[in-house]
């Protein structure tokens, strides 16, 4: 048999806890926006980086979102970001890939992507409050198939306005996407009910 912690243990850990984490806090001084990456192959990414664009919204500030894959399907989050005014919402994919099947297509939307989003980032750097927030999703799609250089996009991130945060999605981030960003968080399929033959459903897969 296990014995419970007794109160006085368990405050002093507490207490421990409690100076451990002062002490993080008050070491985490430097104010800037940050380069988040969400990548790896459960789900979660996209729907991470819309609840972040939800979360600045709410503070009122600007947010622009680009989408590289999704192609011309009705989406949940593009019907539901519209109602935020704080929220510019744009789709560059066509589909891509095993949609199109068609690469210099592909290219061609990848690129119209990331030149609108380096436009954002550089309205950014001109004017801090005119975006916040600047969401890439499924941007590491389109480096994992060669459509854009990774290089040339990790050296946009890596020079970043200051207070601008960049948010970028899509399995298989690239090394150097990854070298570039601040916090990266890969999603670990665990399980995934597209396996066990279950239809993607509408406002919880798109
Ligand atoms: P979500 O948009 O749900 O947050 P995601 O961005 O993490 O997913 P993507 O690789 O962009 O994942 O996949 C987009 C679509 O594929 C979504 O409909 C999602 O539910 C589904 N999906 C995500 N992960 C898996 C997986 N491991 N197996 C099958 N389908 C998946
Ligand atoms: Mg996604």
């Amino acid at each position: 048999m296990t014995h419970p912690i007794d109160d006085e243990t368990h405050r002093q850990q507490m207490q421990e806890m409690k100076r451990q984490q002062d002490e993080k806090v008050r070491a985490a001084d430097e104010k800037r926006g940050i380069v988040i990456v969400n990548t790896g192959d459960g789900k979660g990414k996209s729907t991470a980086a819309f609840g972040t664009a939800l979360r600045a919204a709410g503070h009122g500030y600007r947010v622009g979102l680009v989408q590289f894959v999704k192609g011309t399907w009705k989406t949940g989050e593009k019907e539901a970001l519209k109602r935020f005014p704080e929220i510019e919402h744009v789709v560059s994919g066509d589909g891509f890939t095993w949609d199109t099947q068609d690469r210099s297509q592909d290219i061609a939307s990848a690129r119209r992507g990331w030149e609108l989003g380096v436009t954002m980032i550089e309205a950014a750097r001109k004017d801090p409050e005119r975006y916040h927030l600047v969401i890439l999703d499924e941007l590491n799609i389109a480096l994992r198939y060669d459509y854009l250089p990774a290089d040339e996009v990790a050296a946009v991130l890596r020079n970043k306005p200051r207070e601008l945060s960049i948010m970028v999605t899509g399995r298989d981030a690239p090394q150097a996407v990854i070298d570039a960003a601040d916090t990266v968080t890969r999603m670990e399929n665990v399980k995934h009910a597209f396996d066990a033959g279950i239809k993607a459903r509408r406002g919880i897969d798109f």
